[in-house]
């Protein structure tokens, strides 16, 4: 005898993915059911036996800076179950149907179901980009190659720095990075930080967002921080002895000995299920949303899986962050509820710090970059200024370069960019609020910005570099 399924009836919202995106969305669409007294089912799917983690926290939790895996968590499945949310952990959506409206899942243990929804979101975040030379003809990673993206990997990585030895011989400990993007930078200071004599490669500039005259100086400061910065270089092979990685040889035919192989190429929007189901998705193949996250009709999507839009240029771009992927996930909680809010787009605002024994280096950006904004029609005047997070008389003064760039046309503000020393970088956000307000260099220059001499100098640093370019225009 079957027993009819009393939520059978009920509004069900599902999602995929229960990581920021998913579950910032599953909470809020939870919250506004109950604001508007309406009984709401949300059902959220996860193909891991992890949920609400900071992968953002990986690199320092395998630095040791962080000391156990469960600090990266934010809530646990029984307390997102306690809250309400019906999380359905280890099973992996496999299917969407959006004609019968359903989804199909897999246990990931064996055995699959279908459960039926109203409204649907994709939070299926992005895949790490795994290059050919890093796979077996088997399909596996090579032994000592290994991504960062999620809270196994973190696994591994911790399990592979604190062990001294594999198969009774002792490990070298020599790491190769590849990669020169922010996770590869973190991931360096990780290794140096964990004793691993340590080697960065890099297709072009560490640090390649930023314009080059800023990324050189990363490069210095992250090389006078023990790691060995090779640039304009790919990996051209490996040398593979039982199964582990012995060596890369760099596109320059350099070979580097290395015990371990950290990929940090970056990611590719995790979309073959909705594009399976018939979604469009854009030339960087993430879901093309509209300002409130809907991808199609009852169907919306957040986080690493999209693209956004850029607020300058008004362009779809990736931009795969943490931040955007918890705004945009609540926002798809209003709204599958018939809320209005809307996503506002990015400036491409991001943030990092490579520490190691006697280098401490801050790098940020927001806006566009020179290229960008020469590309995008506007006549482009920049200027770099060094200047100091304090007074000149203050102990913890550490120098800060800022580069700002404008048009010359209209002076209105396109992008900043900053590399300097310890509380230099999060001043990014100043600049990102001109931005954000179209506001032009002069009104970076002259706004009421605080100081006092443990903070600032008396013409605060990225005020300074405004007010010089803004003479110079
Ligand atoms: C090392 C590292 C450092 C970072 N540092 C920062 C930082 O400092 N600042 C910042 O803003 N961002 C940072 N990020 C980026 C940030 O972590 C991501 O942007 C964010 O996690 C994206 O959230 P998401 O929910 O869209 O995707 P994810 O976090 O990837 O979550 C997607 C979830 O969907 C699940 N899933 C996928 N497919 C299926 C399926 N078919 N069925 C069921 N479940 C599925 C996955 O298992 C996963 O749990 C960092 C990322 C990494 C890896």
């Amino acid at each position: 005898m079957t027993t009819a399924d009393p939520t059978e009836k009920r509004e069900r919202i599902v999602v995929i993915g229960a990581d920021a995106a998913g579950m910032s969305a599953a909470h809020q669409a939870l919250r506004s059911a109950k604001a508007a007294g309406r009984d709401v089912d949300v059902i959220a799917l996860e193909k891991t036996s992890d949920t609400s983690y900071s992968a953002c926290g990986i690199p320092y939790l395998v630095s040791g800076t962080v000391g156990a895996t469960d600090e990266l968590s934010a809530r646990t499945p029984e307390k997102h179950r306690a809250m309400g949310v019906d999380l359905r952990m280890n099973v992996t959506a496999t299917k969407i149907d959006l004609n019968t409206r359903t989804v199909t899942y897999a246990h990931n243990a064996g055995g699959e179901e279908v459960v039926r929804f109203d409204k649907l979101v994709l939070a299926t975040g992005a895949h790490p980009i795994i290059p050919q030379w890093a796979v077996t003809d088997g399909g596996e990673l090579v032994g000592g190659v290994h991504p960062v993206k999620d809270l196994d990997h973190a696994r591994h990585w911790l399990d592979l720095v604190s062990r001294r030895s594999r198969g009774g011989i002792a490990i070298r400990r020599r790491a190769a990075v590849v990669g020169g993007g922010y996770i590869g930078v973190e991931m360096a200071e990780a290794m140096v930080q964990r004793g691993f004599s340590t080697t960065l490669l890099t297709r072009s500039a560490v640090m390649s967002s930023l314009d080059s005259d800023m990324s050189e100086r990363v490069r210095e400061a992250v090389q006078a921080g023990g790691v060995d910065v090779i640039t304009n270089t790919t990996i051209a092979d490996i040398d593979i002895v039982d199964g582990h990685v012995r060596s890369v040889t760099a596109s320059n035919g350099q070979v580097y000995p290395t015990d371990v192989v950290v990929l940090g190429l970056g990611v590719r929007p995790a979309t073959e299920l909705g594009v399976a189901a018939g979604l469009p998705i854009g030339e960087q193949g993430g879901y093309l949303p509209n300002e409130r996250q809907e991808v199609a009709e009852g169907v919306w999507a957040a986080g690493d899986c999209c693209e956004v839009i850029e607020r300058i240029r008004g362009k779809y771009v990736l931009a795969p962050l943490g931040t955007h992927a918890n705004k945009q996930g609540r926002i798809c909680g209003y709204d599958v509820l018939g809320g209005s809010h809307a996503f506002p787009g990015v400036l491409g605002t991001a943030i990092t710090r490579f520490v190691s024994a006697g280098t401490h280096v801050e790098v940020a950006r927001t806006g566009l970059g020179t290229r960008e904004a020469t590309e995008a029609g506007y006549d482009v005047e920049s200027l770099v200024t060094v200047g100091g997070t304090a007074s000149g008389y203050m102990p913890e003064r550490s120098p800060i370069a800022t580069k700002i760039i404008a048009d010359r046309r209209t002076r209105r503000l396109l992008g900043v960019q900053i590399v300097g020393g310890a509380q230099s970088a999060k001043r990014i956000d100043t600049a990102a609020a001109v931005l954000w307000g179209e506001m032009s260099v002069d009104d970076l220059a002259t706004m009421d910005l605080s100081y006092a001499p443990p903070f600032a100098t008396v013409w605060e640093a990225i005020q300074l570099a405004a007010r010089r370019l803004s003479d110079r225009m």
